[in-house]
């Protein structure tokens, strides 16, 4: 079934309905048929539901084919919604950012803990307070007559309360050495004021938290120019730690054909598409089916860029000139096709008669302001770390390659304030960035995400149309597009693999080739032009993961990619504890067990997609988030799924707190970058028998056991522990004859255990006899 996007409406009726299907082959069934798919499976009391993007014809044919299509969980009042409160947040900031802010000192003084520590205390309202970028800086002195600085500098928190702006503060109290007399508060917008600093109360009293650490800096739902406006800008402000890498391979662009469709029946039918985008004057074409009276012949004529159509008409003066006969014309006169092309409607023959109609003027239908460029878009990857010379483990963090997926641009953008905003003053943040090398990309589909803000919010894939004439019809214009996260080039659709598909109307559309896509093609670029990027997060939504390869299987015989290795399992499952316990601290977020693993596990089959890619091609650990976990209502008890764009109360929440989840990756990734301790094994037995003894290997932590039973060194072509079978543990071995077992370990970092030298001729490997009864 090829999505059908060209019912009643702008945004055509189109809503996210829940479908309960029996098993997982039911869910293949649907990616076969090309049905537009959440990232969301929930196993329910009668099958397994899942979320599907349809029309309300879409819902009536899956309906008939006996799938059980039920309610709907978004619809367009919720887009509507959205895109009001995100309007009039837009234009309040434009309002804020004409003018040098001004600087209202709430409070400022000093205090004295139990312990004796001093602490600082600042609240500062600023009157462009209301834009999240506003930044507000306090610099104190030591004592009286001292410099100003020379107590300390650090960055206040922005404090909003129930999304209204309250003021700027530290977020705990802030230690301090001396007691400061003066303290001088600066803006990002130019505001300055210096003030007295006074002592508050005068016993002492518990402390309490620790360093301020700032966070919050999203406030709507940006849009990819935003964005990358945003990523600029702070590469600027935080010159020592940031730069932008601009990523080789522009995209299409934010820019269609113009069309004009003449005729509602379609064996009568004609449509044409501008040759120049309608950026670029084909917005200016018309055209027009002119009855000039009886017998006229069929003429075509061209005045600058209008194109009149003639029709043949009868004695009577009744048109006779056909669709075919009309699409014939318009492209044989030299200079219309100099303008435009003229198509039959769907693969119609086009013996229909047509109808005249009057000056109609081509259009690309794109509605975004002028603010959102119609060119090719400069991708740009904000690169962040003290020392960015490749000489740290590079972490690539990159979101939204699914363009209805809002929140997810929000969580990089918060993850690149945190890290950039707190290396002054918070010492986990600057070991992170000290030792790492980020690579922050927020948009990995820019023109889509531009599509899906302002004409369709649920558009899914970038804008590139690779139709033929039969489905390049104005109405489908909904439907075009490549998944970006479908054309990568390992497990793809073009390999055989389960979860893309072959046409340009299909919401998993591979595209005409493996990397065909511009933006497909810079995330590999960035990856194989940054050797050190060892580990990746693809941020995508909903449903509340946290999953890694392998992502794809072949329908035929459910073949998977080969599964990682048993160290490696370990230490995604590892990672997974610290990674989602991060998650967690924010609201207490629990991505459940059942939404934790390989794709192809907890999902369904993703053929093509960029994890995969990573990890398969370059050894790079390829993560997925999928923001939004279900949402706990205590008083139904039920869990309610939010959908692609949740009210921004939401979308914030979870920006927050995958934002968190982002840092625990970071923090994962230092462990790995830093990791000089050698794991250490043993043999444990597991079951004894005469004639046959069971045995297996513990690790002091995720790490690879290479071993031999046949008295021999082990190397690294020796066999490996393996794991039993999915999401199960490591696998037991049994021998049937005393056996003296050889072995050695190593841990993800590489460390090996005993400093043994697998490629060398040392013996100081690991040794154990394992009797067998007779
Ligand atoms: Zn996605």
């Amino acid at each position: 079934m090829t999505p059908d996007r060209s019912s009643t409406g702008e945004q055509n009726g189109v809503g996210l309905m829940r479908i309960v299907v029996a098993d997982k082959s039911g869910i293949d069934r649907l990616n076969e048929l090309g049905v537009d798919l959440a990232e969301y499976v929930k196993p329910v009391d009668n099958g397994i539901e899942v979320h599907a993007i349809l029309s309300p014809e879409e819902s009536q044919s899956l309906r008939d084919m006996g799938f059980d299509v039920q309610d709907a969980i978004s619809d367009q009042s919720d887009y509507t919604e959205n895109v009001s409160e995100r309007a009039a947040s837009v234009r309040a900031l434009q309002a804020l950012a004409a003018s040098t802010d001004n600087l209202t000192v709430l409070r400022s003084e000093w205090f004295t803990s139990l312990d004796n520590q001093l602490f600082l205390n600042v609240e500062v309202k600023s009157s462009a307070g209301a834009d999240s970028t506003t930044v507000l800086t306090v610099s104190w002195d030591s004592g009286a007559g001292t410099a100003i600085g020379s107590g300390g500098t650090s960055t206040l928190s922005r404090f909003t309360d129930a999304g209204q702006y309250m003021y700027h503060r530290f977020s705990n109290p802030l230690a301090i050495d001396a007691a400061p007399t003066k303290a001088t508060i600066t803006s990002n917008k130019g505001g300055s004021v210096t003030v007295d600093v006074s002592k508050w109360l005068g016993s002492p009293r518990k402390a309490t938290g620790d360093h301020p650490y700032v966070s919050d800096f999203v406030d709507h739902y940006m849009d990819p120019t935003e964005v990358t406006a945003r990523f600029t800008s702070l590469a600027a402000e935080f010159p020592k730690l940031a730069q932008i890498v601009d990523l080789p391979y522009k995209t299409n662009g934010y820019r269609r054909q113009a069309q004009a469709q003449f005729g509602t029946v379609a064996a009568s039918t004609v449509y044409v598409s501008s040759k120049a985008y309608g950026s670029e004057g084909g917005n200016d074409i018309s055209m027009s089916l002119v009855n000039a009276g009886a017998n006229a012949p069929l003429t075509v004529g061209v005045s600058g860029k209008a194109v009149t159509v003639n029709v043949a008409t009868n004695g009577s003066g009744a048109v006779t000139s056909t669709a075919a006969q009309v699409v014939a014309a318009v492209n044989g006169n030299a200079d219309a096709a100099k303008l435009l092309t003229a198509s039959l409607y769907r693969g119609n023959a086009g013996t229909g008669v047509v109808a005249a109609a009057g000056v109609t003027k081509l259009t690309d239908n794109l509605k975004a302001p002028a603010s959102v460029s119609r060119d090719p878009f400069q991708m740009k990857v904000l690169r962040i770390g003290k020392h960015r010379d490749g000489s740290k483990v590079g972490v690539f963090l990159y979101c939204q390659e699914h363009a209805r997926e809002w929140v997810t641009p929000l969580v990089c953008v918060e993850s690149a304030e945190r890290l950039l905003r707190n290396y002054a003053q918070d010492p986990n943040t600057r070991k992170i960035v000290d030792d790492l090398d980020i690579f922050i990309l927020p948009v990995v589909n820019p023109d889509g995400a531009h599509y899906s803000m302002y004409d369709y919010n649920m558009q899914r894939k970038n804008m590139t149309n690779y139709c033929p004439a039969s489905s390049a019809d104005p109405g489908n214009r909904n439907a075009w597009g490549v998944d970006i996260n479908r054309n990568f080039s390992v497990g793809s659709a073009f390999d055989g693999y389960n979860g893309g598909g072959t046409s340009c109307t299909g919401e998993t559309y591979s595209g005409p080739s493996e990397l065909s896509e511009p933006e497909a093609r810079n995330e590999v670029w960035l990856v194989d032009n940054f050797p050190n990027i060892k580990l990746s997060m693809n941020t995508h939504s909903y449903g509340g993961y946290f999953m890694w390869p392998p992502g794809a299987y072949k329908t035929a015989g459910r073949e998977v990619l080969p599964r990682v290795d048993q160290g490696t399992e370990a230490f995604f499952w590892t990672s997974s504890d610290y990674i989602l316990s991060r998650v967690q601290e924010y609201r207490g977020t629990a991505i459940w067990p059942g939404r934790t693993g390989p794709v192809t596990d907890v999902l369904y089959s993703a053929a093509g997609n960029s994890a995969d890619e990573h990890w398969y091609n370059r050894g790079i650990i390829g993560w997925d988030f999928e923001v939004g976990a279900d949402v706990y209502n205590p008083t139904t008890k039920r869990f309610t799924a939010v959908g692609f764009q949740p009210s921004f109360a939401e979308g914030h929440e979870e920006a927050m707190e995958f934002a968190n989840g982002n840092i625990g990756i970071l923090e994962v990734a230092r462990a790995y970058a830093t990791d000089k301790i050698q794991p250490k094994t043993a043999v444990k037995i597991v079951g004894q028998e005469p004639g046959g003894t069971t045995f297996t290997f513990t690790t002091s932590e995720p790490a690879n056991v290479y071993y031999t039973l046949d008295g021999s060194r082990p190397t690294f072509d020796s066999p490996k522990l393996a794991l039993a079978g999915m999401r199960e543990g490591v696998q037991n071995i049994t021998v049937n004859s005393t056996t003296t077992v050889n072995w050695f370990s190593v841990d993800i970092a590489g460390n090996v255990e005993s400093n043994y030298k697998p490629d060398g001729n040392g013996k100081n490997y690991n040794k154990q006899t394992v009797t067998v009864q007779k």
